[in-house]
């Protein structure tokens, strides 16, 4: 509902329907914002949940955890919903809010300029719009990285990048090779073990897995879920989920705490317990810390990896060739379908759109060092221009809507300002954000990510780029806008216009 003195015709562009722009979308109504177009580049909701749907696609973070505060869901299927269930559930989450009308498809954004107090948007399609405010739901994995291996056009198998799958493609019985054992490559080597006829899983750096169960919820559960919202409700916000976030958190910020010692003892264990062949078991063995990559949650990894069809291959890759993957051994792996399950461009966040702040600065040259945001959500010189999931939000193995939603609620506070017209533009200072980046980077130092691995949380300089501190930290900032870290401006259109 709209408050009073509340303009409720402020314009909002959210660019992207994925998790964090369904949310916008959903928040801006309920506040009674009644001038909000969502630019979505795809014809369908989703994001990532949209463009993944690879063999096994699991979320791994819990399923009644990995859902909107305000939309508990009495029908998940199980603990680790499959993709195209959580894809579901966004889409008639989306119905249910009537954010579909909200939203025009197939309109990537190409260009968004500050010019004269206001942005000026332009798609791909040449739609030109103007917005007081942008808010950036773009997600972060969403550009797919395909490994600049020599051979790769030669290779006359079928290529699937795993954020591109060809469901024509068919597996059962085939020789399939996997490159990439990050959360997506285990996951299919889980899906695809038994139904390959010889599966190989390339592997150039071993992974820690820790162990997690993945019941089905039975219908008895599914009914009390339905009958009873207090108890869905308590589904949401299970102890011992959150729990574990504080504590997965304290320990990724902090590589000597006690909580990391007792993440590497579980993954140790796992490793030891699960994997029976000794020659196996070391090369499943990391030689970094556990949880420096992102800790793969898996119920069947090592289940798979030592079925009769399945191969792991240490071996360096050499060549692809046209039948399939020779590696410095000399052996060729002769395959079928070739799946490149080697992640994504995690530093695009935006881009490539071109955007461009005040007096012409481009982002593209504020972040020519790295991707850098205050608090991961405003940029100086940027007026009126919020992200979601931004650069140094949070990541980690824990639900990415909590985040969503914590850093909503602070954009929201910072939206009132502009609405009550106690100003007309918002941004983080440079004083605010150098401040925040000198604590950043001071504090990334000490995270389990800077221990010593290679991963996508870290920057072009190898340094993570995410959120250094817990989680407690975060919930806290985010709670209220720190309002001297804000240039607050009235326009001089508008202050004319008083006068
Ligand atoms: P990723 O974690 O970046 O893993 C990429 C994999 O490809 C790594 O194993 C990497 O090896 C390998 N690789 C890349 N280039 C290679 C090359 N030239 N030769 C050999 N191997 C190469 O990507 P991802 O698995 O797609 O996961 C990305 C993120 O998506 C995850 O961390 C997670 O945040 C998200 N995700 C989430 C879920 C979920 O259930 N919630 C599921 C899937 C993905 P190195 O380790 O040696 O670099």
């Amino acid at each position: 509902m709209t408050q009073p003195n509340l303009n409720p015709d402020l314009r909002v562009v959210v660019l992207g329907a994925g998790m964090s722009g369904i949310l916008s979308g959903i928040k801006l109504l309920e506040a009674g914002y009644r001038n909000v177009t969502i630019y979505e580049k795809a014809s369908r909701v989703g994001g990532t949940w949209r463009e993944n749907t690879y063999p096994g696609l699991t979320c791994d973070v819990p399923s009644h955890a990995y859902t909107y505060s305000f939309e508990p869901n009495a029908e998940w299927s199980r603990q680790l919903p499959p993709g195209a269930e959580v894809q579901g559930y966004f889409e008639q989450t989306t119905r249910k809010y009537k954010i579909d009308e909200l939203i025009r498809f197939n309109q990537e954004a190409k260009r968004c300029e500050f010019v004269g107090g206001r942005w000026h948007l332009e798609t791909a399609s040449g739609v030109r719009d103007e917005a007081d405010v942008v808010i950036a739901a773009t997600g972060v994995l969403h550009h797919p990285r395909t490994p600049n291996l020599p051979g790769l056009k030669d290779f006359r198998g079928d290529l699937l990048h795993s954020a591109r799958w060809d469901h024509t493609v068919p597996l059962d019985g085939k020789r399939i090779g996997i490159i990439g054992n990050g959360s997506t490559g285990v996951q299919l080597v889980s899906a695809l073990a038994s139904r390959a006829g010889k599966l190989k899983h390339f592997q150039r750096t071993a992974q820690w897995v820790m162990p997690v169960e993945n019941p089905f919820f039975t219908e008895e559960q599914k009914q009390a879920f339905r009958d009873d919202p207090a108890l869905l409700k308590r589904m949401q916000n299970d102890e011992t989920y959150l729990a574990n976030v504080e504590r997965f958190t304290t320990a990724v910020a902090d590589a000597s705490s006690p909580e990391i010692a007792m993440i590497e003892a579980i993954v140790l264990d796992n490793l030891e317990r699960s994997v029976q062949d000794p020659v196996l078991r070391e090369k499943l063995r990391p030689n970094y810390r556990a949880a420096c990559k992102r800790l793969i949650f898996s119920p069947d990894y090592y289940q798979a990896i030592q079925h009769p069809n399945a191969e792991l291959v240490v071996d360096d890759i050499e060549t692809l060739t046209e039948r399939g993957v020779r590696t410095r051994d000399g052996v060729e792996h002769e395959l079928d379908v070739l799946v490149l399950a080697t992640g994504f461009h995690a530093d695009r966040f935006m881009r490539p759109m071109q955007i461009t702040g005040r007096d012409g600065r481009r982002l593209d040259d504020v972040w020519a060092k790295r991707p850098h945001a205050y608090l991961a959500i405003s940029i100086p010189e940027f007026p009126n221009f919020f992200m979601l999931n931004g650069p140094t939000s949070p990541v980690g193995n824990f639900s990415l809507i909590d985040v969503a939603e914590k850093q909503w609620d602070y954009i929201a506070q910072l939206l009132n300002l502009l609405r009550s017209g106690a100003c007309t533009e918002i941004a983080a200072t440079q004083q605010a954000l150098d401040a925040y980046e000198a604590a950043r980077l001071a504090a990334a130092k000490n995270t389990i990510f800077a221990s010593g691995c290679n991963s996508w949380y870290l920057d072009g300089e190898g340094v993570p780029a995410s959120w250094p501190w817990n989680y407690a930290r975060f919930r806290d900032v985010m709670a209220t806008p720190d309002l001297s870290a804000f240039e607050q401006t009235v326009s001089r259109a508008v202050q004319g216009v008083a006068g």
